[in-house]
């Protein structure tokens, strides 16, 4: 009796019409700053490899904004998210002062759960262009009001003052009624809130070489089990934030230790498309950060050396690399406000 009941669960579980596993998940993975050469300086540091060589199909993102060459990281967010070039400073907000709706806003609109992870704060310019329509990427606690209202339903960041510690005296998170947060992993894991938060630093999180916890790949790995446990398929926007800041920093050794934590995340994530690949994976910049070159290294053990030219962004390509359904769209040159739109089209 129990053997039939195992089968006919299978075969009701297996089929199309008692599940809505037929749309397509979307990962999409963004190393801020992470341009060709923090790539290959990353992938020698890790003994000339990186997760990245697991792609199928590669392609060049142009990253200019509506009024600058080199862009910021809330304008090509927004291009990314909402398919729409705008000023730098801007986030989903378009040139007719209109919003624009972001992938995982149509993508919510057509049932799926939605899940955002970063390394830096939730409110930061790249994750808020998923969530947030406002002028300057610094109203941060008018960015996290408008978390409080959005249609994300996991998420694991930092920036919980912006939240608790707010000028207007609002304690956002008490608004959050359907919410439950959290401050370690393991709790998000144990959860079966399906509205679930985890804050993983009142401020920015620390560098990685200085023990942030968790690793970016733990985090994937975890939300990507809550994701999967969900009736619904998933959008899911993962960024390794602080690549950015160590080129800011001109600091290659910083690069070095947070494009490892993406790489490690970048890998978790291509296990993931190999047992479900009713999925799309995508991974890109934002933008290139210090005009990184490497002039020189050691080939006995793969150790680059390097210089930057700024210690802001440049206009740099940004390669993009896909895998899944509909990743042969992302072959070519194309504006960053493409990235958007194919992934609208695999939607759709
Ligand atoms: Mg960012
Ligand atoms: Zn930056």
């Amino acid at each position: 009796m129990i053997r039939i009941v195992y089968i006919l669960f299978f075969l009701l579980a297996g089929n199309p019409l008692f599940a809505q596993e037929t749309s397509p998940n979307i990962i999409f993975m963004i190393g801020d700053g992470t341009g060709l050469s923090q790539i290959t300086a990353g992938m020698y540091a890790n003994g000339n490899k990186t997760a990245l060589e697991g792609f199928e199909v590669i392609g060049l993102s142009k990253t200019h904004s509506a009024n600058n060459l080199v862009t910021d990281s809330a304008a090509s967010g927004t291009a990314m998210a909402c398919g729409v070039k705008t000023f730098n400073g801007v986030i989903g907000i378009n040139l007719k002062n209109q919003k624009a709706p972001s992938i995982l806003e149509i993508a919510s609109e057509k049932g799926y759960v939605s899940g955002l992870i970063a390394t830096s704060s939730i409110v930061h310019a790249t994750p808020a262009s998923f969530y947030a329509k406002v002028t300057s990427r610094k109203k941060y606690e008018e960015i996290a009001r408008q978390l409080s209202e959005s249609e994300v339903d996991f998420f694991i960041g930092g920036g919980k003052k912006h939240f608790v510690k707010r000028e207007d005296k609002r304690n956002i998170l008490d608004e959050m009624d359907s919410f439950e947060f959290v401050s370690r992993l393991s709790e998000f894991e144990k959860s079966t809130s399906n509205k679930l938060g985890l804050f993983t630093n009142m401020d920015e999180p620390l560098p990685i070489a200085e023990g942030r916890k968790p690793a970016l790949n733990d985090a994937l790995s975890a939300m990507l089990n809550k994701l999967d446990s969900q009736p619904s398929p998933f959008f899911l926007m993962v960024e390794g934030s602080q690549i950015d800041w160590g080129g800011h920093a001109n600091d290659l050794n910083y690069i070095l230790t947070e494009f490892r934590d993406f790489d490690r995340a970048i890998a978790v994530a291509l296990e993931y498309i190999k047992k479900n690949p009713n999925t799309l994976l995508v991974v890109t910049a934002d933008h290139e950060t210090g005009g990184l070159g490497i002039d020189s290294g050691n080939i006995k053990n793969f150790k680059p050396r390097g210089g930057f030219v700024t210690r802001g962004h440049t206009a740099s390509m940004v390669p993009v690399f896909a895998i899944g359904i509909g990743a042969k769209k992302y072959s070519g040159i194309y504006d960053n406000t493409a990235i958007f739109s194919k992934m609208k089209e695999v939607l759709d």
